[in-house]
């Protein structure tokens, strides 16, 4: 009965699934011109659109089949087709859902599709004691379908996260200390209670500080997380070491990667003998970016997420996601990522560990409940919030229009504003309390390890009238937190600028390492309290968006020098909230400061020559979850 209606069948699925496969691909080709990413994503298209095709065209067949069944009498063979006629109705609502615009029916439609096999199901055998064979043969049909996409999925999900480059392993050092790098995303030093934040947001990295070495001027690299964490992981300033530099102007945030030709941190741990982990949670932190290098393990589960949530673009697939729990693909939040930190600490006591553990959580998007786990579902997330509330407001529970408010096209009132400054605090006490339990761990081990902690920059929240970070050297971007942590380190306060730079010979010389000397008043050097504190200035370059700067930090001066020729000036010690611009009361300090700068614009500004760069589909969708690609 279905064979008469097999070759329209294939052929309108067929046509679904290019169609499928050609949006899909296309609606990335604007900011991704690469076929090495496009390629893959045309062809999940295309095999899920065909697969949606076939499964939603039985029920032509099946109103068809209940037609007949009804007027010859036979009201069993009417019921089944019914049934599973209302079953592909559903499909092909989720169906027209999709290609009608998302009209919020996805969620309705897929409860339905969870109580409608029950109800299938007692329905059939209520009217129905013996099956008819076509009913068989097509369940098998669909079940089939269904494991081709399941099971490539899951084994995925399944298998242990690809080796990173080959690392030769030392005899490690006898009674070396394990060191644990923490580091989180888009931190503003302010919100710290140990720097003066009165609201008790930070009580675990409060504690840490008061136990700890304390640097009250510490400066990023950059005002985004790829220069910088590249800075944290090579004592290189931006200029040296290039990662994250435009590499294409129509691709913004294609970046050049960290160069394997520097060596990191993680690679002198493990030429020393230790075991080697990272646990990261930033699509930017990625393989393809060279942010594995000498980890033995890398682990970033933004990754799979961003990967499989390209899925819920479709509408076969976004059914079966539907029923999988987030957090079983993979736990980007806080919460996950400590917990894969403490499985790392119980694994294998032989060696020093060093582990990296990255979290994101302050970063957008941004949530009224940060501990809420949710699906990335990347489309939405480049549309503007929709419902605009009585009183003007548009932040709901969930607020990711990031680049529309960057852009100018979304204007937020105060209370929006007041809104999301609510919700970013709150991710800030979350990852507090996560760092907690994890510091908790550390203080419980027999040994006690060195901690690092430090942010990768901060967060605009409309101190200068502007939003995120990536684009302006603000010190609520560019002001980082850094505290160690340890044996070797007694409680204190260094209050001369220091920047990323000066972590990478710090925490090899903390675990007693060797630290490599390279000149340069850019390159790091070690810190007290093994080493003096550091006399000369600090730096940070290498936009994400906007108008490319360079800042300089010299001593109590912070110069912005950007690339329309301006500069900007501030006394931070007088002015921590750089209110007063001293570029033309101080014309001495201002051209010594833009004399530095200049040069160093000029070397992170342009278009780079540097390593191409081939992202994959789990990195660009993780991207567009954080909100940076456009
Ligand atoms: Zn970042």
């Amino acid at each position: 009965m279905l064979l008469d209606l097999g070759a329209p069948i294939a052929l309108a699925a067929a046509l679904l699934g290019l169609w499928h496969g050609a949006v899909l691909a296309g609606g990335m080709a604007a900011f991704i011109p690469s076929w090495a990413v496009l390629a893959p994503i045309a062809g999940l298209g295309t095999v899920v659109g065909f697969a949606t095709g076939v499964l939603a065209t039985p029920v032509v067949a099946l109103a068809r089949r209940f037609h007949r069944a009804w007027r010859s009498g036979d009201a069993a063979g009417a019921s089944w087709g019914a049934a599973l006629a209302w079953a592909g109705a559903v499909m092909a609502w989720m169906l027209a859902d999709k290609l009608l615009g998302n009209m919020g029916a996805g969620t309705l439609a897929a409860a339905a599709l969870r109580v409608g096999p029950a109800l299938l199901a007692a329905w059939v055998g209520w009217v129905l004691p013996t099956p008819p064979r076509g009913v068989l043969r097509w369940g098998g049909v669909l079940a089939g379908l269904g494991a081709v996409l399941v099971v490539p999925w899951t084994a995925a999900r399944l298998s242990p996260p690809p080796p990173a480059s080959s690392v030769p392993a030392a005899s490690p050092t006898a009674g070396a200390p394990d060191v644990i790098l923490i580091t989180v995303d888009t931190l503003r030093a302010d919100r710290m209670g140990f720097y003066g934040h009165p609201g008790g947001l930070t009580p675990n990295l409060d504690a840490l500080a008061a136990e700890g070495l304390r640097f009250d001027h510490g400066v990023t690299a950059s005002p985004w997380t790829v220069p910088s964490l590249a800075s944290i992981h090579t004592g290189l300033s931006t200029v040296r070491h290039g990662a994250g530099l435009p590499l294409d102007p129509s691709a913004p945030f294609l970046r050049t990667p960290l160069d394997g030709a520097h060596e990191a941190l993680a690679e002198r741990f493990a030429a020393a003998g230790y075991r080697t982990h990272a646990v990261v949670s930033n699509a930017f932190l990625s393989p393809a970016m060279g942010f594995d290098q000498g980890f033995q393990a890398f682990e970033n589960p933004l990754l799979m997420v961003g990967a499989v949530g390209a899925l819920l673009e479709l509408p076969l697939t976004r059914v079966l996601l539907s029923v999988v729990p987030p957090e079983d693909v993979g736990d980007i939040r806080a919460q996950g990522i400590t917990d894969r930190a403490l499985a790392v600490l119980a694994e294998d006591a032989s060696r020093p560990l060093f582990l990296w553990v990255h979290y994101a959580d302050p970063h957008s998007p941004y949530l009224e409940d940060p501990t809420q786990l949710e699906w990335v579902r990347p489309l939405d997330l480049l549309e503007p919030p929709k419902a605009l509330q009585p009183d003007g407001t548009v932040v709901g529970p969930r607020f990711s229009a990031i680049h529309d408010v960057r852009s100018g096209a979304l204007w937020l009132t105060p209370a929006d504003r007041a809104r999301l400054e609510t919700y970013y605090d709150r991710a800030v006490v979350y990852v507090d309390q996560e760092i907690g339990r994890l510091l908790d761990a550390l203080r419980a081990r027999p040994n006690p390890p060195v901690v690092v902690f430090t942010a990768d920059h901060g967060e605009e929240l409309w101190d200068h009238g502007g939003f995120e970070h990536g684009h302006a050297y603000w010190r609520e971007v560019t002001r980082a937190p850094l505290v160690l942590w340890g044996p070797g380190v007694s409680p204190g306060v260094v209050s001369a600028p220091v920047g990323h730079v000066d972590v990478f010979p710090t925490t090899l010389a903390l675990a007693g390492l060797d630290v490599p000397s390279v000149a340069g008043d850019d390159v790091g050097v070690t810190l007290p309290p093994l080493g003096p504190a550091p006399q000369g200035p600090r730096f940070a370059e290498g936009n994400l968006y906007d108008l490319p700067g360079a800042l300089v930090v010299d001593g109590p001066w912070h110069l912005t020098l950007h690339a329309n020729g301006q500069t900007s000036l501030y006394q931070v010690l007088e002015d921590p909230d750089e209110v007063q611009d001293r570029s033309w009361a101080e014309p001495d300090v201002t051209a010594r400061l833009r004399a530095m700068a200049a040069p160093r614009l000029e070397a992170t500004a342009g278009p780079s020559g540097g390593v191409g760069l081939e992202l994959d589909v789990g990195s660009v969708e993780g991207l567009r979850a954080l909100g940076y690609v456009e």
